[in-house]
């Protein structure tokens, strides 16, 4: 260990609320100098999409698991809220710091933060330095022959793993440098994390994600483990199970980066050391579809707002009376798979993503909503509401997107529940007033004797179906 007597440290975390496996932590551990560790709570800057409401209640719980992990290691969390450009300034001014790291981030307006941020601290002799941390393929390595970014999953996904293994993760340091204080003698004062108000108050909606979900680095963790234990081997074919826990659920904790995906990929490794089962492949080809959606967003800074394709610019998607969009927010659309999952997504800030897909489809190709609509809905429910997953699937969905499902490919949400939840598990977990019909018509409700709670559908399939076909055709037309 090294350290010049004057020497400081500041450590600016973001979406990588981890102890370990976080390269930014480990410089500044190796190096030993008096240290700060900061999360900016940044509703200012230009162009940051401010955070949805479930979103925020992961926040705020992780935050919170991360302040005790840092005390635990002998360092502290420092909170402060403001644009960066200027609270960074402040608290390196307030503790002295000479070096300022951070992990990188990939969104525009982000970019455009840090950007500044290293030409401020040129300008005032501090030194920067920015790692690798959250995605295994920074997009600018992984590119065509032709030099440009790939458009098509398959031949990204080939291109990554040509390019070798990822990197091993780097092990949690023991105990960190102690906090770096200011001229007072004291470590600067830090914001009551509950002054934020990230958490609903009025009313609070959140028991259902409090009985759910454990937001932290230990709480990740603890995922990884029963995901390796349990479903890891089937996961080929139970994924597509919304009635099983068939799935890792680790998309929120690697949203907010409690977990390392280089943690998870080495971990599956050293779990199956040989040759490893075909549902290992097909989990790594999905976290490799969440690295194809950072790359798309890498590329296409508004991925949210504007259609990949831009001849989709031209598409007659169709404003959705309040009735519907409401029915399918409630989950009250009358189609039990599209309902379970807007219900699960309510009460668990969670969707299975079949039911995603089939939710999502129904949206924009039965209703004939623009997919901005429901991706909007989505960031704000969503606990793992991810800046470039959320957008480029709707995108997917829509058909507007990169290496999209064809427009013409429209889930039929009977026809899915019957196929991936033939026993009507699922549909029974979520939908309690139809928990006495049978499997063969829960599936299909108005068919069996009235249920009188449960409503009538708000749109015929054959009809609705053959309305976006035909907006579709017509756009090909134009
Ligand atoms: C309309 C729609 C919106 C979506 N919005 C989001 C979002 O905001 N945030 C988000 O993380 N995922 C999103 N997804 C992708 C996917 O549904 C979730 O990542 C997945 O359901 C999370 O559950 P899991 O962790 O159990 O996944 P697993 O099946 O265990 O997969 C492991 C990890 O791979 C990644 N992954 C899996 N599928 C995808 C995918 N299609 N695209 C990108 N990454 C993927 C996730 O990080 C996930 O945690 C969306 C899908 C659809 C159809």
């Amino acid at each position: 260990m090294s350290s010049g007597s004057h020497s400081s440290t500041l450590v600016w975390l973001r979406d990588d609320l981890r102890i370990d496996d976080n390269p930014a932590l480990a410089e500044a551990f190796s190096q030993g100098a008096p240290l700060t560790v900061v999360y900016v709570l940044d509703e200012d800057s230009p162009g940051l999409r401010p955070l949805g409401g479930a979103a925020k209640w992961w926040l705020h719980h992780s935050l919170t698991a991360l302040g005790a992990d840092l005390a635990a290691a002998g360092s502290r969390l420092l909170l402060r809220r403001g644009p960066a450009a200027r609270v960074i300034p402040e608290v390196a001014g307030e503790t002295g710091t000479t070096q300022l790291l951070w992990n990188r981030r990939y969104g525009g307006p982000e970019r455009d933060v840090d950007a500044g941020l290293k030409e401020w601290a040129a300008e005032h002799g501090i030194t920067t330095a920015s790692f690798q941390a959250n995605l295994m393929f920074e997009p600018w390595t992984v590119r065509t022959g032709a030099g440009g970014p790939y458009k098509v999953f398959t031949p990204f996904w080939r291109a990554c793993l040509d390019g070798g293994e990822p990197r091993l993760p780097l092990d949690a340091p023991g105990r960190l440098p102690a906090p770096a204080t200011g001229t007072s003698g004291q470590p600067p004062a830090s914001d009551p994390l509950e002054s934020w108000g990230l958490i609903p108050r009025t009313p609070d909606w959140s028991a259902g994600l409090a009985a759910t979900w454990t937001p932290g680095e230990a709480g990740a963790h603890g995922r990884l483990e029963e995901f390796v234990d349990g479903p890891a081997e089937a996961y080929g074919t139970g994924r597509d199970i919304p009635g099983v826990e068939g799935t890792s659920r680790l998309s929120p904790h690697l949203r907010f980066g409690e977990i390392s995906p280089f943690r998870i990929w080495h971990t599956l490794r050293e779990h199956f050391p040989q040759q490893p089962p075909a549902g290992v492949g097909i989990f790594r080809s999905e976290l490799g579809w969440r690295e194809f959606c950072w790359q798309l967003l890498y590329e296409n800074p508004e991925l949210a707002t504007r259609n990949y394709r831009p001849e989709f610019d031209r598409f007659a998607w169709q404003t959705p009376s309040a009735a519907e969009l409401t029915a399918w927010q409630q989950g009250r659309t009358g189609y039990p798979l599209v309902d379970a999952g807007m219900r699960q997504l309510w009460q668990t800030g969670w969707m299975h993503n079949r039911v995603r897909m089939a939710a999502a489809s129904f949206l924009v190709k039965n209703l004939l909503a623009d997919w901005r609509v429901g991706e909007a809905w989505f960031w704000d429910t969503l606990v793992d509401a991810d800046a470039a997953s959320n957008p480029a699937n709707w995108q997917w969905v829509a058909g507007s997107g990169a290496d999209a499902s064809p427009y013409f490919r429209i889930f039929n949400p009977v026809t899915q529940s019957k196929k991936f939840d033939a026993e009507g598990r699922y549909l029974r977990r979520y939908l309690p007033e139809l928990s006495a019909l049978d499997a063969k018509r829960i599936h299909e409700p108005w068919k069996a004797d009235a249920v009188p709670e449960y409503p009538a559908p708000v749109v015929g399939l054959p009809e609705s179906r053959a309305r976006a076909l035909d907006t579709y055709q017509r756009l090909k037309e134009d």
